[in-house]
């Protein structure tokens, strides 16, 4: 089964996707991690997106959908995967049907975090990620059990992203708005779109989710 999670920054696609990951054996393909990656290694490619991400603006269309093409091939991915953070423009969702009946495979659900935007920011400025596992935390929200340990792994370090701060959320939300929404309405013409409430509480959002992907 492939899913794909839509909906804006800090609506809970990445924490919801690690948790499915594990319950359900499909694998988080998530674009932002791919190209900070790149960044984190200096490669030419993360040098050509830096400065365009640490705006709040979006990568170009080529870019990601030959990132994505590339990781959908790979092994682990047969089993299903969880698109988190693509498509974000209709370009790309237009390259990913094209893409996906290539290889013959195709999207099982669309599932729209549906949350407030004003949240939003709260929720993006308290983030903070396990630098040794990737398990996301938030300052109020998601505390570790035992403070400056994680849960998962008891790393002791963790970091924040360059780009969640408020100025660069609001630029992220006005770029989800004029360029992402619009895809909602493509996948609601397919008959593929669900929705879940964003709103609710991190376990509540996880038991949603079981029940729509079923
Ligand atoms: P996204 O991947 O959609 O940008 P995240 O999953 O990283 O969002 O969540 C953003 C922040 O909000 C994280 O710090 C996370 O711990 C917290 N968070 C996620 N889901 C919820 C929720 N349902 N309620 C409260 N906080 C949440
Ligand atoms: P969040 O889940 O908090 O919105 P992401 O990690 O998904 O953040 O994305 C971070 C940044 O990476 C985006 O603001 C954008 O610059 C870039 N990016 C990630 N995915 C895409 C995509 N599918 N298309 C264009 N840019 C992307
Ligand atoms: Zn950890």
């Amino acid at each position: 089964m492939n899913v794909i999670f839509l909906g804006p920054p800090g609506c809970g696609k990445g924490t919801q996707a690690k948790r499915i990951e594990q319950m359900r054996g499909l694998v988080q393909l998530s674009t932002g991690d791919m190209l900070r990656l790149e960044i984190t290694e200096e490669t030419e490619l993360g040098n050509q997106v830096k400065e365009v991400m640490n705006a709040g603006q979006l990568v170009s269309d080529d870019i990601i959908v030959k990132l994505i093409s590339k990781r959908i091939d790979e092994p682990n991915c047969q089993n299903g995967f969880i698109l988190d953070g693509f498509p974000r423009t209709l370009g790309q969702a237009d390259a990913l049907s094209i893409m996906l009946s290539d290889k013959g495979l195709e999207i099982s659900h669309v599932i729209e975090f549906a949350v407030d935007d004003e949240a939003m920011i709260s929720r993006i400025t308290g983030r903070l990620t396990c630098d040794s596992c990737g398990t996301g935390y938030h300052d109020e929200y998601r505390k570790p059990q035992k403070e400056g340990v994680c849960d998962v792994c008891g790393g002791t370090e963790f970091s924040r992203r360059p780009d969640d701060n408020e100025e660069t959320v609001r630029a992220r939300l006005v770029a989800y708005h004029e360029q992402t929404a619009p895809i909602i309405a493509y996948y609601d013409d397919k008959s593929v779109l669900r929705s879940v409430n964003g709103m609710a509480d991190i376990d509540q959002v996880t038991a949603e989710l079981n029940e729509v992907i079923g």
